[in-house]
């Protein structure tokens, strides 16, 4: 029986190709200044994201805490959308790091510029904790993969610079957003201070993340990445698979996201709740409501024909395409699942 692995798209693993373009990468101590393939893959994604920097670190986690540390002081708050990865993904490290609270806004992942308004806690004030960032997530991984709207996105981070706080995206799927939208990775990222994106998603690189913004901002970067553990030496290893998944994986990720749209569109053949509306990438989230079984049936139904899925609650299940499944795979676990969300 094959194997179809959709938990996430960081199960991939790197081709032939992605791991001789490792082998043969050019090496130094990244400590030192001196990996080539590093300080390369940093200045492409700079110059792709329209920063002046931007800093290698071993996951999306670490590029959030950092970005965090970089524009809090502990006991500030932070607004974030409904769902976000820094609230649910993190063990609870924004509290551990920063010392900082969340303050959650919107649904589904997704708010206003007026949501943040009306969350916004002023500095000074003897009661409230100040509100000194917001922070993005586009496209939103527990929102099914939504893409954030590029007018929002200005109009919150237009909101800020009024308000004199910080903005943050974590763009660890910043890639599917550019290939959903057709806008570029700069003009996504324009309007934030600092971001991040991730190569270990959907781009298929075993490990790696970057955090870019200002010049300065990023060697205080350096320096958190220090103090979080995160700093590597001969990492060009890692970066090379950057470089050569940059060339060759951006926009084949159009074929993940026709692929979550035929599973989405089968399972809403199915008496699944699906808001086909929010599939706008390679992320399938539906629930299972009574009287079907509930997530975690789901996903041992499929598991034994083959088909691994998540149950991310009680009863919702979230599917995610990537690079090592194709279309007649996802029409074939598209089967599979709606046979496993049946009640008999
Ligand atoms: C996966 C992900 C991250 C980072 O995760 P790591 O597993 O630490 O690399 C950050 N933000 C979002 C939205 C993610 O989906």
């Amino acid at each position: 029986m094959q194997r179809i692995d959709l938990r996430s798209d960081t199960v991939t693993l790197p081709s032939e190709a992605m791991r001789a373009a490792m082998a043969s990468a050019p090496v130094g101590d990244d400590q030192y200044g001196e990996d080539p393939t590093v300080r390369a893959l940093q200045e492409r994604i700079a110059g792709l994201l329209g920063k002046e920097a931007a800093t290698f670190v071993p996951s999306g986690t670490m590029a959030n805490q950092i970005g965090l540390k970089l524009l809090t002081r502990p006991g500030d708050d932070v607004v974030v959308g409904d769902e976000a990865h820094v609230v649910w993904h993190e063990s609870g490290a924004a509290a551990a790091n920063s010392g900082v609270q969340f303050t959650v806004v919107g649904s589904g992942g997704l708010f206003t510029a007026a949501d943040l308004r009306a969350a916004y806690k002023p500095p000074g004030h003897i009661i409230f904790p100040p509100t000194t960032l917001v922070a993005v997530e586009n496209t939103h991984n527990r929102g099914g993969g939504v893409v954030f709207p590029q007018e929002d996105v200005g109009a919150i981070c237009a909101a800020a610079r009024e308000l004199g706080i910080a903005s943050y995206l974590d763009g660890a799927r910043l890639f599917n957003t550019a290939v959903t939208t057709g806008r570029s990775l700069a003009e996504l990222a324009a309007p934030f201070d600092v971001v991040s994106v991730a190569l270990s998603k959907g781009l298929g690189c075993p490990v790696g993340s970057l955090i870019a913004g200002r010049a300065d901002d990023m060697v205080r970067a350096v320096r958190a990445r220090r103090m979080f553990g995160g700093a590597m030496r001969q990492s060009g290893i890692l970066a090379a698979a950057g470089l050569y998944a940059l060339e060759h994986n951006i926009a084949r990720l159009a074929e993940d996201h026709a692929n979550a749209r035929l599973l989405a569109e089968r399972l809403a053949d199915t008496r699944v709740q699906i808001d086909l509306a929010t599939v706008q990438s390679n992320i399938v989230i539906f629930r299972v409501p009574e009287p079907l079984p509930d997530a975690a049936t789901v996903v041992r139904r499929a598991q034994e024909k083959g088909v691994m899925v998540s149950a991310f609650a009680a009863r919702t299940v979230r599917a995610v395409t990537h690079l090592n499944v194709d279309a007649t795979q996802c029409r074939h676990a598209a089967e599979v699942l709606a046979r496993a969300v049946s009640s008999d």
